[in-house]
């Protein structure tokens, strides 16, 4: 049996499209792109075709584009980078909601003597701009803030902060791993100084992450070796993966606005029903300002696990928190951050849904969530006077 997959913002389904282009490079052209031989050195050319179509998705200019192995390299490379560039500067913001990528970072560099702000949001997953911008000092190296949170969707304001940022004069990254090819980015029109992607969660395989540097902004590479990636970023390149996240970028570029339109189509029908048909269900997050393809809910008096547990049974892929804290229960740092009850942070599950997903595979978990939402309560020990589910 296909499960119903909507946990696409741990990671997506590699596009066929996208495995057809990688196959050759896995096979029969398995050359090293620095090699001196046309066997091997064909492959460069295919290497800068794929940059210029990560780039022509970000409206970016392809030398502005570095391979790395992940979104987590990009996220660490950025940060890095900028206090290598400022050595005399030791302070770094950053928010409270990030993904470990950045968040595990910064806390490192705490450690290490850094000092770090972490910026609060509220009840709604928003950031406190006030706090942000009254944070900044002439000891501040880098501003890294996320594009669009990947357990609510919620997304920040990059582009009114990075102005006022770039009018301050400090360095500015964006994590946008949840936000590539889910929404239009133009890197002409949003000043960030840095922008990170990731594979994995555009249709293209994972172990393949993308940093873009705007010119003009000093760099000091993190992966230190040859001189690939201009000596930006050292390392044997993954030929397959750089093609295939090349044409995961033109598929992305393609078709955005239409799949953006259909995903809320379907993450509306969801939410709306599961709410209409399960008592003391929430959604968490703006829902104004949100990822097309996300919404995360919480089921009062049960544990989300559970719920996620009964839902394999019926082989629908869901999770609860984000992929990297699940298995450890512990609740989310991003739910605790929006100071959402506990009760509701602990059965809180998110829903991510792709291109993939379709109306019949939605309607199915409408059809079984209420009798797994019933189910749970009943078995709670504060849940029996709260079921109010019709009987099915
Ligand atoms: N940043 C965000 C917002 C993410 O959601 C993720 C992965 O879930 C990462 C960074 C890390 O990306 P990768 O898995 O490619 O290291």
């Amino acid at each position: 049996m296909n499960p119903i997959y909507l946990d696409n913002n741990a990671t997506t389904r590699v596009a066929p499209e996208v495995l057809d282009e990688m196959l050759p490079y896995l096979q029969d052209l398995y050359g090293n792109p620095s090699s001196m031989h046309t066997f091997g050195g064909q492959l460069y050319r295919k290497i800068e075709g794929a940059r210029e179509k990560v780039a022509n998705l970000l409206n970016a200019h392809p030398e502005e584009i570095i391979f790395t192995s992940c979104g987590t390299e990009s996220d660490n490379t950025a940060i890095m980078s900028a206090i290598e560039s400022l050595p005399r500067r030791k302070h770094v913001i950053t928010t409270r909601v990030e993904h470990p990528a950045v968040l595990n970072f910064c806390r490192h560099l705490a450690r290490k003597g850094y000092r770090v702000t972490f910026v609060p949001v509220n009840n709604l997953g928003q950031l406190d701009m006030d706090f942000l911008f009254k944070s900044v000092d002439d000891d501040t190296a880098v501003v890294s803030i996320m594009y669009a949170n990947n357990e609510t969707g919620v997304i920040f304001p990059i582009a009114e902060i990075a102005q006022k940022l770039k009018e301050r004069g400090v360095l500015f990254h964006t994590d946008a791993v949840q936000a590539g090819g889910k929404l239009p980015l133009d890197l002409k029109e949003l000043p960030v100084d840095m922008l990170s992607l990731s594979g994995h969660k555009l249709h293209a395989p994972k172990g393949i992450g993308v940093l873009y540097v705007r010119r003009g902004t000093r760099f000091s590479p993190y992966v230190i070796g040859g001189h690939q990636e201009r000596g930006r970023r050292a390392g044997t390149e993954n030929v397959a993966s750089i093609i295939g996240l090349g044409k995961a970028c033109e598929l992305a570029a393609k078709f955005l606005h239409e799949e953006a339109t259909a995903l809320k189509v379907l993450c509306d029908r969801l939410e709306s029903a599961l709410l209409k048909c399960c008592p003391d269900a929430r959604i968490n997050g703006d829902i104004e300002n949100r990822l097309p393809n996300t919404t995360n809910m919480s089921f009062e008096y049960i544990e989300g696990e559970a719920i996620l547990l009964r839902l394999n049974e019926f082989g629908i892929c869901a999770s609860s928190g984000s992929a990297c804290t699940s298995g450890s229960l512990e609740p989310s740092h991003v739910l605790r951050a929006m100071g959402i009850p506990y009760t509701a942070v602990h059965g809180s599950i998110r829903f991510s849904l792709s291109r993939y997903n379709t109306q019949q595979e939605i309607d199915k978990v409408i059809e079984v969530m209420p009798g797994v939402i019933r189910e749970l309560r009943e078995y709670s020990p504060f849940g029996r006077e709260k079921i109010v589910c019709p009987p099915q």
